[in-house]
């Protein structure tokens, strides 16, 4: 998958993701999200799954041999996402916290749009 690709999935995944927060948050506050906050929100978590999302290929670059090994692994990756995610809850600003939600989806993203090409990714790493 070429990288504007990735680059742009990402994007969208995040964006879906900024979009859904506001949702959720609205459920529990029992207030309608104002418009602008549902964009800022989806463009906040955007950009910052599309600043990561490289992340795989930058530990586990293209034109090495060891590409596609721990750093295109679902748990490391996953358990790594799921770290920074709920590190991001402690942020108060909401824009800020938009922003790195994304940030630790992005190689997240990039796995779900690897895994999605004939090489596929590993579990943990090569052969596992
Ligand atoms: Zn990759």
């Amino acid at each position: 998958m070429r990288a504007q690709e990735h680059s742009w999935i990402n994007f969208i995944i995040g964006a879906v993701h900024g979009i859904f927060r506001c949702k959720m948050e609205s459920d529990v506050t029992k207030i309608s999200p104002d418009p602008l906050e549902v964009v800022v929100s989806a463009l906040a978590s955007g950009a910052g799954a599309m600043l990561t999302h490289r992340l795989p290929d930058i530990i586990d670059p293209p034109t090495s041999p060891r590409h596609r090994n721990v750093g295109h692994g679902v748990l490391p990756i996953g358990f790594a996402s799921v770290t920074a995610y709920r590190a991001a809850q402690s942020v108060q600003n909401p824009i800020a916290r938009r922003f790195l939600e994304g940030a630790a989806i992005g190689p997240a993203g990039h796995l779900l749009a690897d895994a999605s090409t004939p090489a596929g990714v590993n579990l943990i790493a090569r052969g596992f």
